[in-house]
This record gives C-alpha cells, structure tokens and sequence, in this order.
C-alpha cells in the first residue's frame, strides 16, 4: 500500500516537470524564435518572487534587419499607444554571437518594453557595466557571462538594490 502511494507521487512528479520541458510556452504576436529566451525572462523573474505572465503585456516581438551599424535590438513604445514592440537585429540573431549575448540583449529590450526601464550607465570600480541595460555607447563593459549572470538579472528586475 505505502509503494503504492509512492509510485504514484513520483508519477505524479515527473508528469508535471516532464510537461513543463516538453511544451514550450507559447508568445501571442512574439517571432518563435525568440519564445525560448521570453520564457527564460519569466522564469528569472518567478525565481526573484515576480510572477509575470508576458502575455498579459501589450507586447509584440519580430526579428528583422535594423538599420544602423552595431544596433542589435530597439524597443519602440509610439506615443499616445500602449504598444510596445521589439525587434531584434536578423544578422545578430544568426550570428555565431553567444547565446548568452543574445540573451542580454533580448532582456534588454525586455528591459524597456516590459519594465520600463532607461539606460543606466553606472560602472563598478573595475570598470564592468553595473547593469544590462546599458546603452553600449558609453565606456563600461559587458561582464555577462555564467558567474555573473545572475546578478545582472537581480539588477534588471530590482535595479534600486544596485
Ligand atoms: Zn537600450
């Protein structure tokens, strides 16, 4: 009886996270290839105690060419509107960039559009950009790599704790 129960919770366990893995979350008026990282968005705010459904924002995401040298996304809110549109660069996006740099991008633009937040320059001592939402025209530099990532991302969502 007591094996009994047990297998059943551990069938009921792996249902649920089996589920999870197995269908990615869909985007309404999103580009499919970006889905991935727009559900890795909600996960990490989820994970700071923020659930946030991106598809309850007025929220559309496609990937085309950019005008502009080095211009790798842009968030566009057109006054008097709710709209807020992302676009990010083809080229970039096919690049052999790393997947982490494309993520920092992409939050970026989530950064704007979904958080409303402006660019932020401040630097650490060292001369590291203190938050993602650079504009990347000014001095610091990008430290978004594997050991900092997460504290880039405690930033983006609670950027008065830095
Ligand atoms: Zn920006």
């Amino acid at each position: 009886m007591v094996k009994k129960s047990h297998l059943l919770f551990f069938f009921a366990l792996c249902f649920l996270s089996c589920k999870e893995e197995d269908t990615p979350k869909e985007f309404f008026n999103v580009d499919e290839r970006l889905h991935g990282y727009f559900e890795t968005f909600e996960r990490e705010a989820a994970a700071r105690g923020m659930e946030i459904d991106l598809n309850e924002a007025i929220l559309t995401a496609q990937i085309s060419e950019i005008q502009g040298e080095g211009v790798a996304g842009q968030c566009s809110r057109p006054q008097n509107t709710l709209d807020n549109d992302i676009t990010i660069d083809a080229s970039f996006l096919n690049s052999n960039v790393s997947d982490l740099l494309k993520e920092l991008v992409i939050f970026h633009e989530l950064g704007h559009c979904f958080l409303q937040r402006s660019h932020r320059e401040d630097e650490y001592p060292n001369g590291n950009c203190i938050s993602i939402m650079r504009s990347g025209v000014d001095g610091c530099r990008d430290n978004y790599n594997s050991t900092f990532r997460s504290i880039y991302i405690d930033e983006l969502f609670d950027p008065d704790s830095f």
